[in-house]
This record gives structure tokens, C-alpha cells and sequence, in this order.
């Protein structure tokens, strides 16, 4: 029996509960796959079902209880999530050596290491999640990498990733690989659906999404649908200046400007690979806009060089420059 509230990866995760009963599980297991596809939620199952009075991840006791809502504890008694902070977005060497300061950052006070060496409790194991691993800087990650090497015994260190390229060599040699893939269509929708999201938008949504549930949230989902059509209609010949302010990062968000460029950058690329993908006689992944692709479809348009020129604004995003140029880069190799 599982949790109600998990949708998807039945085969991974009965897996990894039959390994877990077994004690075949290693110290340390990677989780890739794309992004908002719930990989994090199955690391949380297996904390729960410990914690669970039923050990089933009823999702109605008070055990359950302390996974439910949005604000997830950083730390249960089994349990420790490290997550990057700030605007920079990084796992600092703080959080995995000393913890943080809990007068002013209330998270968590112990750092991983100290957590790691406490004893379980009873019944359980200790789950250490490292959220978006691939923010971990080469300080901080090859703090870890100690640990990685030589767990305590039955703790296991569980870091989730959907740019595992983006990982320390040396760390991603140390854990066991899992992979996850999309969710079904229907699945993620169905999600969608709890979320209140209904039938208007689901060719949309779906198409968007590409089996994630990155664009649960309406905000994040008008964001990326206003993307597409800025990159369609800057295509079609709108002027940059009216195209570049839905492309360009928010000034209030919370992410690091070079950041918020991923996903604009990312669309592009997709709109592109449907642009091939039509002149070779095949359907658009982007279905719901197939008209508008169509008619570009049939334009000139030599698409390697907006293609590059994305792929390189993507490399430089770590490196944090200016937005605007880096955009105005891209948008002139795709009308030039
Ligand atoms: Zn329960």
C-alpha cells in the first residue's frame, strides 16, 4: 500500500522498499531525472513509512502528519533536508560542517556531519536529503564527499538532482545512480487536476510540463506559456524590446538572476527542436502551438545559429551576467 498522495515510479519504488527490508540499500543513492517529477517525494516516503504508526505512509496519523503541507520540517527524527538558501542559490559548507546559526536562521542547528553520527531512532533510519544537488559548491560538496565515503551505519544520504552533470565527479562515483523517469501524462495530470487545475488547460499544461509538475503552480505555468509566445512572436518579427520583458528575470524573485534565464533558454531550445522536427515531417512536442510553428516552419530560418547561441547563454548562467545582454545575444542569432 502506498500513500495516496504519490503518483507515479510505482516500479522504483518498490524496489527500493524491498531493498530497504532486505538492508541492501547503499550508503548513498543518487536520484536524477527531470525536474518536478517527484523524486524528492519518494525520499520522503521512505522517511515517513518509518515514522508512519502504521508504517504503510497512511497519510492519517500523527506520524504521517509531520509530512504533510507544504512546509516540510528540516529535520525530523529521521530525517535532515539540506536545501540551498539565499539568492545565490548554493548548499553552503556551513549547512553540511556546523549546521546554521538557529538564532537568526531558525532551520536546523546541527550541520550534517554532527546529525549523521547521532544514533536512530528506534526502528528507523537516519535519511539525509540533499535537495538540487548540483548546488552544492566544490567547497561544500567535497565536505560531503568525507562522509559519502564512509556512512554511519544505517544512514543513507539521498541527493536529488536533475542536473547531475552539474555534480563533483568524485561525488557522483560515490553514490549508486537512480534514475527516474517523466511521469505519465495522465498521471501528472491528475495531480494537476487535485490542484484545481481543469480541462481548459490541460493541452497546455501538459505539453509545457513534459510529465513534470514543475507548473503546479499557476504563477511558474503563465510564466512558461508567456514564454513560448514571446519566442513565437519575436520569431514572427516582434521587436526585441517588446518580447524581452517575458523573457527577462523578475526583479523580486527569490532565484539568482542568471537563473531565471534557464527556463526562457530552454523553451527556445525546445521551440527550435519542433521547428526541425516539422520541417522533417513530424509533430511538434509544443502541440497546442503547432499553427504558429507551422508558419515559421516553413520560413528560412537556418536554426543552428539561435541554437548555439542558446546552448552558450545556458554555459555562461553560472557565471551570473547581466540577463539582458546575454537574451539580446540569443534573439539576434534567431532573426538575423
Ligand atoms: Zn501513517
Amino acid at each position: 500500500m502506498y500513500s495516496p498522495d504519490i503518483i507515479g515510479h510505482q516500479a522504483i519504488r518498490q524496489r527500493l522498499l524491498a531493498r530497504l527490508q532486505e538492508g541492501r540499500i547503499r550508503g548513498s543513492l543518487l536520484f536524477t531525472g527531470p525536474e518536478g517529477i517527484g523524486k524528492r517525494r519518494v525520499v520522503l516516503e521512505l522517511a515517513q513509512r518509518e515514522l508512519c504508526f502504521r508504517r504503510t505512509a497512511c497519510g492519517q496519523c500523527e506520524g504521517c502528519r509531520l509530512f504533510a503541507g507544504d512546509d516540510l520540517p528540516f529535520e525530523l527524527p529521521n530525517l535532515l533536508r539540506i536545501t540551498p538558501e539565499g539568492k545565490a542559490g548554493v548548499i553552503r559548507i556551513d549547512q553540511i560542517r556546523e549546521g546554521l546559526d538557529s538564532s537568526n536562521q531558525p532551520r536546523f542547528s546541527r550541520g550534517v556531519i554532527e546529525w549523521a553520527a547521532l544514533a536512530p531512532a528506534m526502528g528507523c533510519h537516519r535519511w539525509i536529503l540533499v535537495e538540487e544537488a548540483h548546488r552544492l559548491n566544490e567547497s561544500s560538496g567535497n565536505i560531503l564527499l568525507k562522509t559519502l565515503e564512509e556512512p554511519p551505519p544505517d544512514t543513507h544520504f539521498i541527493l536529488v538532482t536533475h542536473r547531475p552533470e552539474a555534480l563533483l565527479q568524485t561525488i557522483r562515483s560515490r553514490c549508486e545512480r537512480i534514475p527516474f523517469a517523466p511521469l505519465a501524462p495522465r498521471d501528472a495530470w491528475s495531480v494537476a487536476q487535485r490542484k484545481g487545475w481543469t480541462d481548459q488547460d490541460h493541452d497546455r499544461w501538459i505539453a509545457l510540463g513534459e510529465g513534470s509538475l514543475r507548473f503546479l503552480d499557476e504563477g511558474a505555468y503563465r510564466r512558461a506559456e508567456a514564454q513560448v509566445e514571446a519566442w513565437l512572436a519575436l520569431m514572427a518579427g516582434r521587436s526585441f524590446a517588446e518580447s524581452a520583458p517575458l523573457l527577462l528575470p523578475e526583479k523580486d524573485s527569490t532565484l539568482a538572476q542568471g537563473e531565471q534565464l534557464r527556463q526562457p533558454l530552454e523553451m527556445l531550445l525546445r521551440l527550435l527542436a519542433d521547428l526541425a522536427r516539422m520541417r522533417a515531417g513530424e509533430p511538434p512536442t509544443l502541440a497546442p502551438w503547432q499553427e504558429e510553428l507551422e508558419v515559421l516552419a516553413t520560413q528560412s530560418r537556418n536554426l543552428r545559429p539561435p541554437q548555439e547561441a542558446a546552448l552558450q547563454a545556458l554555459r555562461h548562467l553560472p557565471r551570473n551576467l547581466s540577463p539582458e545582454p546575454l537574451l539580446r545575444e540569443v534573439a539576434l542569432a534567431l532573426v538575423s
